[in-house]
């Protein structure tokens, strides 16, 4: 049976505010960069709810205590995937949900949706959201029959989720879900944090999400500017800037790619634990003051923009043998010298101080 035009509508609207794979982070680049992170697994993503109410209470949200009668079947949500894969409109799958009055059965037919598509021969990108309080069992079914997972923790603590929800229970409803989450799919499940919704600091995001990466094995963690919506209870909040994720995306970088530790990154944070509109690599290595290439350890190259990880270690390798004689040679390592130079030393003598011309090939 053909799903009506106005439900269809208001499930794939309900999915918007979910970001879930690589690349689809819209606007949130800082200008002139491409958003960070792995190439998206696929080009066109279709989007959707399967049910379009739910029974928890997040204020920023417009499915909140909703109880109207918006769903769609397993086999109604897979044959419209399938229908638009054959009509080249969709190469890959997100698939979430509002709660719903029973979690359980909401959860087995996000399953049920992901099985039929496998049964009927759909071998692409498929991403299934778990649900608050999701059983174990439905959770370790979710994780063989999808590419990817994950569950949005949202806020950083359960009393920043008590400014913003009553009835999800942080620890329970999401840690504990979280736990199993990784016993079922290490390093394939993601997450979301809202920012600026509960009044967090950016230090206490940071704690979360160095938990989540380090304990928690996440393989990528996204970042939503809060947007009052209307007909919610915050729609007269004032929306967090969208430079915020900018340097969120940025700091995530450092964590989840640089593996630079809290001794590392503390210092970003400004005396009420907020970033500043800056890039964080940039703000380290004014921090840090000149690293010198001869002598540094990967940790120090890492903190200098223009260095990435690849770079670093090209670096290091190339030291060993002796071939860092100038800038030429950091420049056939990959060192971006344009936004190096200014962060270097070469034997103890600053680069920066010399002519351009010494920093470009
Ligand atoms: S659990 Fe999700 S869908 Fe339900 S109110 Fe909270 S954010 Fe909205």
């Amino acid at each position: 049976m053909a799903v009506a035009a106005e439900t269809l509508r208001a499930l794939v609207r309900g999915s918007v505010h979910d970001l879930c794979v690589p690349g689809h982070e819209p606007a949130l680049s800082p200008p002139g960069r491409p958003a960070e992170g792995k190439a998206a697994p696929c080009r066109r993503l279709f989007k959707l709810l399967l049910q379009g109410s739910c029974r928890f209470d997040c204020a920023y949200c417009t499915l909140r205590n909703s109880r109207r009668d918006l769903s769609l079947t397993p086999e109604e949500a897979a044959g419209l995937f399938l229908g638009m894969q054959a009509r080249g409109e969709a190469d890959g799958f997100f698939l979430s949900s509002g709660v719903g009055e029973d979690t359980d059965r909401v959860m087995h037919d996000l399953v049920e949706t992901g099985e039929i598509l496998r049964r009927r021969g759909y071998t692409g990108y498929l991403h299934l959201k778990i649900l608050p309080g999701a059983a174990r069992a439905d959770i370790a079914d979710a994780a063989r029959v999808a590419d990817r997972i994950s569950i949005n923790l949202e806020v950083p603590s359960a009393g920043r989720m008590s400014e913003v929800a009553q009835v999800k229970d942080y620890r329970s409803d999401l840690l504990t879900r979280l736990s199993w989450i990784r016993e079922a799919r290490p390093f394939g499940h993601t997450s979301q944090m809202v920012l600026g919704a509960a009044g967090e600091t950016d230090r206490e995001v940071y704690r979360r999400i160095a938990w989540l990466y380090g304990r928690m094995q996440v393989s990528r963690v996204y970042y939503v500017p809060f947007r009052p919506l209307a007909g919610t209870p915050m729609e007269s909040y004032p929306p967090a800037p969208v430079w915020r994720a900018w340097r969120w995306y940025q700091l995530d970088t450092l964590v989840r790619t640089y593996r630079l530790g809290p001794a590392d990154l503390e210092t970003l944070f400004d005396g009420g634990g907020m970033l500043t509109n800056r890039d964080p690599k940039e703000v380290l290595a004014e921090q840090h003051g000149p690293v010198d290439l001869l002598t540094a350890h990967r940790t120090d190259l890492l903190r200098v923009p223009g260095i990435g990880p690849r770079t670093a270690e090209k670096l290091v390798a190339a030291r060993i043998r002796g071939g860092i004689r100038d800038l030429r040679d950091c420049a056939a390592c990959g060192v971006n010298l344009r936004r190096a130079g200014p962060h270097l030393a070469l034997g103890g003598r600053s680069p920066a101080q010399r002519p351009l011309s010494d920093f470009v090939r």
